[in-house]
């Protein structure tokens, strides 16, 4: 409160308002006061004067002084008041306080000067005689129009001095008083007028400052407690509006913040009002640095820049595709810019949506491989076969010997192509039901066994040494028999292919945590730049033996794609000239870990 400046302001008006006025009035009224008592002692002195006249007159007509001396005595000292009689040459013959023959001639006195004039005279002076100031007034005595004399009543103006000093002393006490309760009571309505307001001013502050629970008291009927409700109205108001703005933003921010589209909007100079999290992912930027920054220092790619560009000069949707190199990952990403406009539809910016695709480009690309790689191998064994039977139907008188050789070499193309075809189904089946296979207890040593027993016979016609090495207890997974049985036979089928005469071939079977199928060889191996992909589809090292062998490039594929749909993994190790050794882990049936 002692603070308030405005509090000070109204104060000191105030305080000024009320010393100017009691000093004028005081001032006044004494001034008014002691001019009146002069006045009034004048008129006393004059009618004592006039009251002498006659008594005087006989004396000083007839020059007979015996007696005035002792009467002048005793009538001064009965009113109080020094009385003189002075004759017309100016010589004292009476006065009531002094000896009138030790006293000077008086006609040179002012007072004796005027009267002498004007009939009466008046003066205020030091008289030596009685050594004080005395207001004197003196009257002409006239005895049948004839200046006789002059009678002179005086009075000390100490005494007037006195009673104006009193009388001053009372109005200024009185006007101090005044001054004192007024400046009380201003000071309580000075703080009863600011106080309001000061509160007020903090209110504002605070809410100025955010909080905007405060409230004023506003209790009184008067102005300044309208301008409290109305203020609080004010304040209750700007609160509502503020939470249902600030619910309405943190909504919209959750949606965007929650949006896998990267959205992000700039202001009418290019500067950044909005980026969020996924655009800030997308075009690797942190969103809270961008705020307030030009969009070409965010991001440094002049297609995002430019596109709001152009969005806010067509005033249209833009769009436009945009390829980034992020920590060495290509990313391509769709643009999607379209002009902002405000309530009264004047442009204020732009917004650009940015969705990455870089995922669906590389679906877009696998898929058109494989399907190019589909057509490309199967393409092959039916243009063989179509080649075989035309010769055969042309060429009737074709010795039965060479006949036997193409129908043969028929019989292994149709072989070839419906091997293809399964492994091709098979892939298909597993891709539609990715995490939908059977899902049953599993006892992997009777997959192994089964597998290795299937072999045998072709290994033995190899001359491949085949051994199983399967643990005594069973090894349980949950999964699907027959997908699990396609595994082993692929990784077997493929250790045998690529292992020649004399090699061995171990499968074994462990439960270490998980369940874990061994397929090692002694085989030609795989060189270390082509491991990371046999599991790709069609991916073969060497194409032309694969195909001699019958391979299809899909089998390693098929190991992977059903190691995954049971939760596992699968590696391979090998060595050029050496041999190589499969790895599938799945995590065992949880009631048997
Ligand atoms: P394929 O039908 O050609 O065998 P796969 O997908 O089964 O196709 O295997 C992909 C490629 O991996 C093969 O072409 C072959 O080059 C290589 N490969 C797979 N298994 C072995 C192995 N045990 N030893 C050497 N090379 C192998």
């Amino acid at each position: 409160m002692l603070s308030s400046r405005f509090f000070w302001k109204l104060y000191a008006g105030y305080v000024l308002l009320v010393v100017i006025a009691v000093t004028v009035v005081g001032y006044l009224i004494s001034e008014r006061i002691a001019t009146d008592m002069i006045a009034d002692t004048e008129r006393a002195l004059h009618v004592r004067a006039r009251l002498l006249e006659p008594i005087a007159t006989p004396f000083l007509a007839n020059g007979d002084y015996a007696d005035l001396q002792e009467r002048v005595r005793v009538l001064g000292a009965d009113v109080a008041t020094r009385i003189t009689i002075i004759r017309e040459d100016g010589i004292v013959i009476a006065d009531s306080d002094e000896d009138p023959m030790i006293m000077d001639n008086h006609g040179a006195r002012p007072e004796i000067l005027a009267a002498r004039e004007d009939g009466t005279g008046m003066s205020t002076r030091f008289s030596r005689t009685v050594a004080a100031n005395l207001l004197y007034y003196a009257v002409a005595v006239r005895q049948a129009g004839r200046l006789v004399g002059f009678v002179r009543t005086s009075l000390p103006l100490t005494a007037i001095q006195g009673r104006i000093g009193r009388v001053r002393r009372l109005v200024a006490l009185v006007g101090f008083g005044a001054a004192a309760f007024a400046l009380v009571l201003g000071l309580v309505v000075a703080r009863r007028v600011t106080a309001p307001l000061a509160a007020m001013t903090t209110a504002a502050e605070s809410i100025a400052g955010g909080e905007y629970g405060h409230r004023v008291p506003a209790a009184s009927r008067d102005e300044i407690g309208l301008l409290g409700s109305a203020f609080n109205r004010m304040a209750g108001e700007l609160q509502e509006r503020l939470a249902t703005i600030t619910e309405d933003r943190t909504k919209l921010l959750t949606i965007l913040g929650g949006m896998t589209e990267g959205v992000l909007a700039v202001d009418g100079e290019q500067h950044v009002v909005h980026l969020n999290a996924a655009a800030g992912r997308i075009l690797n930027v942190s969103p809270t640095d961008s705020l307030g920054k030009a969009i070409w220092d965010v991001t440094r790619v002049r297609q995002v820049s430019d596109i709001l560009e152009r969005a806010v000069e067509a005033q249209t949707d833009v769009n436009d595709e945009l390829t980034l190199e992020v920590d060495g990952h290509r990313r391509v990403v769709q643009l999607h810019g379209a002009p902002l406009a405000d309530g009264q539809g004047g442009l204020v910016g732009a917004v650009l949506v940015l969705h990455e695709v870089t995922e669906l480009r590389r679906l877009e690309t696998v898929r058109q491989d494989f399907v190019a790689n589909v057509s490309h191998e199967l393409k092959t064994p039916i243009t063989a076969i179509r080649g075989l039977i035309d010769t055969i139907v042309e060429d009737p008188r074709m010795p039965a010997e060479t006949q036997d050789r193409f129908q043969k070499k028929i019989q292994s193309q149709s072989i070839r192509l419906a091997t293809l075809v399964t492994d091709l189904l098979t892939l298909a089946r597993l891709d539609a039901a990715e995490g939908l296979l059977e899902s049953e207890p599993v006892d992997l040593r009777d997959v192994v066994r089964a597998t290795v027993d299937h072999f045998r016979a072709d290994a033995e016609e190899r001359r491949v040494n085949l051994v199983a090495e399967v643990d005594g207890d069973p090894v349980r997974v949950l999964g699907d028999g027959e997908a699990l049985g396609l595994l082993c036979n692929n990784l077997v089928d493929n250790a045998l292919k690529y292992t020649p005469e004399g090699g061995s071939i171990w499968v074994r079977l462990r439960a270490n945590g998980a369940a874990l199928i061994e397929v090692q060889d002694t085989g030609i191996g795989i060189a270390a730049e082509h491991l990371d992909r046999i599991f790709e589809r069609f991916y073969r090292v060497d194409k032309a033996r694969s195909r001699e062998l019958g391979g299809t490039g899909l089998g390693l594929s098929i190991v992977k794609h059903i190691t995954k749909a049971h939760g596992g993994a699968v590696t391979a190790e090998s060595t050029l000239g050496v041999g190589s050794t499969f790895r599938v882990r799945i995590p065992l049936e949880p009631q048997t870990v």
